[in-house]
């Protein structure tokens, strides 16, 4: 019975500083050694909830770049289909070539803010595990 219980907890397990046996989220000490390890869990939501705030606005401004991206391409999208249908008229070829820029800018605007993302989630995904690192080896 003991042992069911201990694998479900398994996805959620840390390992114990004293001795490196599984403990689970539930635990407030060592199951293997008896060490304390309710000060490992509250270290670990304090290095967590660190994370700078420039991650954060550095990851809005590249999701608000792609989103706009995204926009633009559609702009683009609609003005090509317009300047297809209307090539006859005057309208037609800046329609045209309004809608290939748009869709070109709209592209780049989107592989700009994403590369952003990008950067941001590696930066901070190396930074918490770096964090995390450092304190389990104190
Ligand atoms: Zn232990």
């Amino acid at each position: 019975m003991e042992e069911q219980k201990y694998n479900q907890t398994k996805a959620e397990e840390y390992v114990c500083t004293e001795c490196g046996a599984d403990v689970s989220l539930d635990d407030k000490v060592c199951p293997k050694c008896g060490a304390d390890i309710t000060e490992l869990e509250e270290e670990k939501q304090e290095l967590i909830s660190q994370v700078p705030t420039r991650f954060k606005t550095l990851l809005g401004i590249g999701k608000f770049i792609a989103g706009y991206g995204w926009l633009i391409v559609i702009g683009g999208i609609v003005a090509l289909i317009l300047g297809v249908s209307k090539l006859d008229e005057p309208i037609g070829i800046p329609s045209l070539i309004w809608g290939f820029s748009a869709i070109g800018l709209g592209i780049f605007s989107v592989a700009f803010g994403q590369s952003i993302e990008c950067f941001v989630s590696i930066e901070k995904n190396t930074r918490e595990t770096t964090e995390l690192l450092k304190a389990k080896s104190q």
